[in-house]
C-alpha cells in the first residue's frame, strides 16, 4: 500500500534539509507534461519537486513546495522555485521568440541577449547547436530541443557572469 510518509512511524517531522529543486517538466529522462505527488503529504502534485535529507533516514524524500517549507524551513524552497517557474517560462518564450529566422540553409538562427545562435540542420535528419561562432557536439533529434539547449546553454552564461 502507498501509504503517505507522514503517517508512517519512525519518520521524522523535523530536522530535515533542503538539498535542492528541479522542474520536473525540464528534466532528461523524465515524461514530458507529467507531474509527481508529494511523498510526505500524498496531496500535492507538482511540476517542482523539491529535495530533503535527514540524519535519521536513508533516502531521500521528494515533496512538494509546502511540505518542503514545513518541512526543512528553509528560505531556498520559495526562492527556488520561484526561479524554476521563471525560468521555465522564459524557456518557452525563447523557443517561440518572434525574431527566430531560416536561413536559405534552412538553419534556423537567431540574435539574443548578444549572442548568436544557429540551429544548424543536417541531412540525416538531425540538428546541432552553434553559439557564437563555436559548434556544439551533441545531435539533438529536433529543432526544438536544440533550441531548448541553446537556452540552458546561455541561462548558465548568465548565472555565471552573474547578471
Ligand atoms: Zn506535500
Amino acid at each position: 500500500m502507498n501509504r503517505p510518509l507522514k503517517s508512517t512511524p519512525g519518520c521524522p517531522h523535523v530536522g530535515w534539509q533542503w538539498l535542492r529543486a528541479i522542474d520536473l517538466h525540464d528534466t532528461p529522462g523524465s515524461k514530458p507534461g507529467k507531474n509527481k505527488r508529494c511523498e510526505f503529504c500524498k496531496e500535492e502534485k507538482t511540476q517542482f519537486v523539491h529535495y530533503l535529507s535527514h540524519p535519521d533516514c536513508k533516502r531521500t524524500l521528494a515533496v512538494g513546495r509546502k511540505c518542503a517549507k514545513i518541512l526543512s524551513g528553509d528560505l531556498r524552497v520559495d526562492a527556488t522555485e520561484r526561479y524554476l517557474r521563471d525560468r521555465a517560462q522564459r524557456k518557452t518564450e525563447f523557443i517561440h521568440h518572434k525574431d527566430w529566422r531560416q536561413s536559405a540553409q534552412g538553419n534556423f538562427w537567431i540574435e539574443y541577449q548578444g549572442h548568436h545562435i544557429v540551429v544548424v540542420s543536417y541531412h540525416h535528419g538531425q540538428f546541432k547547436l552553434r553559439i557564437d561562432g563555436v559548434p556544439g557536439k551533441l545531435f539533438f533529434k529536433n529543432a526544438v530541443a536544440a533550441m531548448g539547449k541553446a537556452f540552458d546553454v546561455l541561462e548558465e552564461k548568465r548565472i555565471e557572469q552573474g547578471r
